[in-house]
């Protein structure tokens, strides 16, 4: 069995409880407009190029196959006939070029997790199976899921909710902790920001609270798109309601800008800024003075 890896993360505090390794798998079904991980959107590996590494050599245009390795005025780039085959990766001695998401089998996954035991065995932590989207590659995440099981290493996998539930369901005991996304309770609102509404979302995460799964909410916090009053009352009232109480909130950040410019994908929110601390201590007491243990960050 085999998937597509973009990053294995060592050493992760953030990504749920104690020292943990995060493995992040490629693909998700939505399009968030703050996503600082776009390289995990699509399903298969992708060319990311650093322009200003480039010293100008042309070795990528001499090895591509497909003539999709480009140089115009200095700059390199790809056409769209790029394959991601990797082979100007490999020539490009500048570090120019790199490839996000390979194959990997499930024994190449574990050989890297098992040497991660003693941290995860010291600070109460494990594996954290991210994305993208993680169910995107169910049969790839359920064999992953089984061999930390065989393992004795405790797992999280942080989802969007954007799956089959059979599915979700059907792993949820060997899943120790979900980190579950929450960006916008308005179905329409939440089709804008991301591309897909939230009805399956939303029901997903009722059917996980039914099956008394171990679930945190995580509520990315992006400032004019999620951050008003009336969202974060929808919340509170839909946490409540499921019994859910504890949610991560994540401040929105900037530290995905640059992989746009490596993707060559325009960026939308280009100009938006983080939101204060100020502003996230206020919607932290709102969900802490409803009963809902809140904390900002992972
Ligand atoms: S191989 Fe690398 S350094 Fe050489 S031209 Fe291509 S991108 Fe630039
Ligand atoms: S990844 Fe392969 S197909 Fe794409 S530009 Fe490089 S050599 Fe060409």
């Amino acid at each position: 069995m085999d998937g597509i890896v973009f990053n294995i993360m060592h050493y992760a505090l953030h990504d749920g409880p104690g020292i943990r390794t995060v493995v992040f798998l490629k693909g998700c079904p939505l399009a968030c407009q703050w996503c600082h991980n776009p390289e995990s959107q699509g399903s298969r590996p992708e060319l990311m190029i650093t322009a200003e590494r480039c010293t100008g050599c042309e070795d990528c245009l001499t090895v591509c196959p497909t003539h999709a390795a480009i140089l115009e005025g200095g700059v390199p780039g790809a056409t769209d006939a790029c394959t991601a085959c990797g082979r100007c990766v490999d020539a490009c001695l500048a570090g120019a070029r790199t490839i996000a998401g390979r194959m990997m089998t499930v024994a190449e996954v574990m050989s890297e997790l098992v040497r991660d035991r003693v941290f995860f065995e010291e600070s109460g932590g494990g594996v954290t199976f991210s994305g993208g989207e993680p169910f995107m590659q169910s049969a790839f995440l359920r064999s992953l899921l089984e061999a930390c099981q065989d393992e004795g290493i405790s797992t999280a996998v942080e989802s969007c909710g954007m799956t089959d539930r059979q599915d979700l369901l059907g792993m949820a005991d060997k899943v120790d902790l979900f980190l579950y996304d929450v960006k916008l309770m308005d179905q329409a609102r939440h089709g804008e920001a991301t591309g897909v509404g939230n009805e399956t979302i939303l029901t997903n995460l009722a059917a996980l609270a039914t099956a008394h799964a171990h679930v945190i909410v995580r509520f990315p916090v992006i400032p004019g798109v999620n951050d008003d009053s009336e969202n974060v009352s929808l919340m509170i009232a839909m946490m409540r309601r499921l019994g859910l109480r504890e949610i991560d909130l994540l401040p929105y950040h900037r530290i995905g800008t640059d992989k746009y410019r490596r993707l060559g994908r325009p960026y939308q929110l280009a100009d938006l800024q983080p939101p204060s601390a100020e502003a996230m201590e206020n919607i932290r007491r709102t969900f802490a003075d409803a009963g809902i243990e809140a904390s900002v960050g992972g």
